[in-house]
């Protein structure tokens, strides 16, 4: 029973889990939500929610909830008052600043919050504290995307909407079990499969989405360069690519028509491990559909060669010229409500909000006359290199909002020796996280329900979230904390709410130019940037006349055997990833009645598993060249021999601990997928 109808108040708003961007109704009666209700018009999802949108808000009002600022004092945290706590703050981080530079500080902001409160903790590092010292959990996932889809296409997001995957003939899915992470987004391409496509799913494992598929390629794990170039060379020994576009939209063909006839299928086939015929076959319905998407996630993002992964995909949607159409496109989706939002912001060492480079002097001098300060003119440190600084010890302080690096980073050995060299650690977040039990003082943050804001999600939609109920106990909205805390530091801060924030966003940040409040009340189906003022309609589809770019550019890329391969001491290799219920390092989803389903298991092919004598349910000891773990064991025979999975949402037992810190050179994302392992049989 969810209350009598005049009891009980709706108030509508988007999703908190994933970059899908359901929206659906908070029921709230008494200042409680006590359920979920979904609302037919919500433009995303209709009436469609997965389990965690679902039934996933139990933790909004969970007895963990932070009530209060905390300060360490010094081994336990001590209660303490909003006053006393930001004066703190505010006095360290000066200090830290004056004492050894501005950069000596780091800022991690939050793919959680509104776009109105990443907004805030750009201009926050970047005016108040004086460095590009500022990124977020985007450099674990997509930060290959906003390199590569940049230089190709001009612009490092989504290129249609989700609703147009219905319309595609074909369906290349690679490295997303679309179905467990992004449920909803799937839904169009089961409308698609209805309509008679045909869907292929690049994976090393056979998940959910590519037991449903016409063609599941299970490539050997970080070959994707070899099958996506081998791909292409079907496309053009068989001339079956798009010349007129090639000719008229994009640049630097020939360059890559010479990278890509090195790859014929034959050769592709021993490297993947993937039958000639599949890959010519998929070539053959890629090229010819009338209509294709690519979508992918991290299973192309996390490996050493992450940019050059979506380089190879971008090439091949140039080549036939499957994007800048209704129901052509490429789609990353991205993992967390507010990823795009909180890259749109600028919450990124290299970009002012709407990818506005700090080393353009123009762009500086235009937001320096705003702000009233100048703006530092190289960029910052990513959240990779923020981390290893901090464990040599140039990095001295770091505020973190909304994030868990202590479960949710490569190489968490170097995560916990850089929060503990750290002079001072501010944690700002609704639990005390695994990260937040390092902090000096942590800030207690109000929930998605208890605040005003936009998420903008995996389409480039802008959407408009509601405070359903006030912020439990003295937790305060981000933007209302970075607010206090900026004033608290000297800067005269002003906003009187989220709508005055978007004001200020819409004059510096070009793409967001048009969107305001009283636009998104008027427009509930939201707003898709790049929206340059407020006459334009939005953008659903990019790159139609024009890439965002000029013209598309090829980018050549080769295979390079992963530098982490199985040996004889380590001869299992590790892929990480997620389940339907569970969402990240757990936080929310633990407290919800979700965390009951899916612990955290190793996932091994029951043949590997018979050869070492283990049973289901035993218990092994899985050792990388990083670090080792307990864990127990369930067979999986979707796994290919000599690849085991498990998932990352465990924080009591981090897999993450197994993960090395190679990354891609240009994007710095850690190298997820694909770590060498050990397994032996342990004792319990
Ligand atoms: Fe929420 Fe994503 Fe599920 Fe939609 S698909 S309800 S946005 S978690």
């Amino acid at each position: 029973g969810q209350g009598r109808h005049w009891e009980v108040k709706k108030v509508k708003t988007v999703c908190p889990y994933c970059g899908t961007g359901c929206s659906f109704y908070l029921v709230v009666k008494d200042e409680r939500v006590i359920g979920v209700q979904s609302c037919p018009d919500a433009p995303v999802n209709g009436r469609w929610l997965c389990i965690k949108g679902r039934f996933g808000f139990g933790f909004i009002h969970h007895r963990d909830r932070l009530k209060m600022p905390l300060i360490r004092d010094p081994f336990l945290f001590a209660k303490v008052t909003w006053p006393t706590s930001l004066k703190l703050v505010a006095r360290r981080l000066t200090e830290i600043k004056e004492k050894y530079g501005p950069d000596a500080i780091g800022v991690l902001a939050s793919a959680r919050i509104t776009n109105e409160e990443a907004y805030l903790l750009n201009k926050f590092a970047r005016a108040v504290l004086g460095t590009n010292n500022i990124d977020h959990c985007a450099r674990l996932c997509h930060a290959p995307t906003l390199v590569a889809l940049r230089e190709a296409f001009g612009s490092g997001a989504a290129t249609n909407q989700l609703a147009e995957i219905a319309e595609a003939d074909f369906i290349l899915v690679i490295g997303s079990n679309t179905t467990e992470t992004h449920p909803v987004a799937a839904i169009q391409i089961q409308k698609a499969l209805r309509r008679g496509a045909v869907l292929a799913v690049i994976d090393p494992r056979r998940t959910e989405i590519a037991s449903r598929a016409h063609y599941h390629l299970q490539l050997r794990p970080g070959t994707d360069i070899a099958l996506l170039n081998a791909i292409a060379h079907v496309c053009l020994q068989e001339n079956l690519w798009n010349q007129e576009f090639v000719i008229y939209r994009t640049e630097n063909f020939a360059a890559f028509r010479e990278a890509a006839m090195q790859y014929p299928p034959s050769l592709a086939a021993a490297i993947t491990g993937v039958p000639e015929e599949l890959i010519i076959e998929v070539a053959r319905h890629y090229a010819r559909a009338k209509n294709a998407v690519i979508i992918y996630t991290m299973g192309i993002t996390q490996h050493t060669c992450g940019t050059n992964n979506v380089y190879a995909i971008a090439n091949l949607a140039l080549l036939c010229g499957h994007v800048g159409r209704r129901g052509s496109g490429v789609l990353p989706l991205r993992g967390q409500n507010n990823v795009q939002g909180a890259c749109d912001m600028g919450a990124l060492p290299d970009y002012l909000p709407g990818y506005q480079a700090v080393t353009d002097p123009s762009v500086r001098a235009k937001f320096a006359a705003a702000w009233g300060v100048e703006i530092p003119d190289h960029p910052g440190l990513t959240a990779t290199e923020m981390f290893e600084a901090a464990a040599e010890g140039r990095i001295k302080a770091l505020y973190i909002v909304g994030e868990n690096p202590m479960v949710t980073k490569a190489d968490t050995s170097l995560v916990k020796k850089a929060l503990e060299n750290l002079e001072f650690l501010v944690v700002q977040d609704i639990f005390l996280t695994e990260t937040a039990r390092f902090a000096h003082v942590v800030l207690p943050a109000a929930s998605f329900a208890e605040k005003d804001g936009t998420f903008t999600n995996t389409e480039r939609r802008i959407q408009r979230v509601r405070r359903a109920i006030n912020p439990v106990g003295e937790a305060k909205p981000d933007w209302e904390i970075v607010t206090l805390l900026a004033r608290e530091m000297g800067h005269p801060w002003n906003y009187s709410s989220p709508a005055a924030i978007m004001e200020e966003i819409a004059q510096l940040t070009p793409i967001y130019g048009g969107v305001s409040y009283e636009r998104l009340e008027a427009e509930p189906e939201g707003i898709f940037w790049p929206c340059p003022h407020p006459e334009h309609p939005g953008t659903p589809i990019l790159h139609q006349e024009n890439f965002t770019r000029g013209k598309g550019r090829f980018h050549p890329v080769h295979f390079a055997p992963p530098d982490e391969q199985p040996d004889k001491d380590y001869p299992f290799l590790l892929i990480t990833g997620r389940y339907l219920t569970h969402y990240h390092s757990g936080t929310m989803t633990r407290r919800t009645p979700l965390g009951f389903y899916q612990e955290t298991l190793l996932e091994m092919n029951p043949e590997d598993m018979a050869e070492l004598g283990i049973k289901p349910r035993d218990r092994v000891l899985i050792s990388s060249r990083h670090g080792s773990m307990k864990i127990d064991t369930t067979p999986n025979s979707n796994l290919p021999r000599g690849v085991v999975f498990a998932t990352f949402h465990d924080a009591d037992n981090p897999i993450n601990l197994l993960v090395g810190h190679r990354c891609d050179p240009r994007a710095k994302t850690p190298a997820f997928k694909g770590v060498a392992v050990r397994i032996e049989k342990a004792v319990r």
